[in-house]
């Protein structure tokens, strides 16, 4: 469980990565990754894994929401109300 950063993905936006893929390519610490086969979120696509240990690494950089044409990314701190 991450104490301070929260990544979720709105499966129903998301592109799947054979599409997009977009953010596990930009995340420079490895916050998402493609899901062990058979484990998408989506049984239509495969929508990238958020790797429950990184979120914490979490730079707040941008780079996946920049990547996310569909804005299905969401970043919560954490340690703020
Ligand atoms: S960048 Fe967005 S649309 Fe592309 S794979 Fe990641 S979550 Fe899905
Ligand atoms: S904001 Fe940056 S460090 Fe955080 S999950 Fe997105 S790409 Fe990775």
């Amino acid at each position: 469980m991450s104490k301070f950063i929260k990544v979720t993905i709105d499966d129903s936006k998301c592109l799947g990565t054979a599409d997009c893929g977009g953010c596990i390519k930009v995340c420079p610490v490895n916050v998402f990754q493609h899901p062990p086969q058979g484990t998408s979120s989506a049984p239509d696509k495969e929508v990238p894994a958020v790797v429950e240990e990184n979120q914490d690494e979490c730079t707040l950089c941008d780079l996946c929401l920049q990547e996310c044409n569909p804005r299905a990314i969401l970043i919560k701190k954490l340690y703020e109300p």
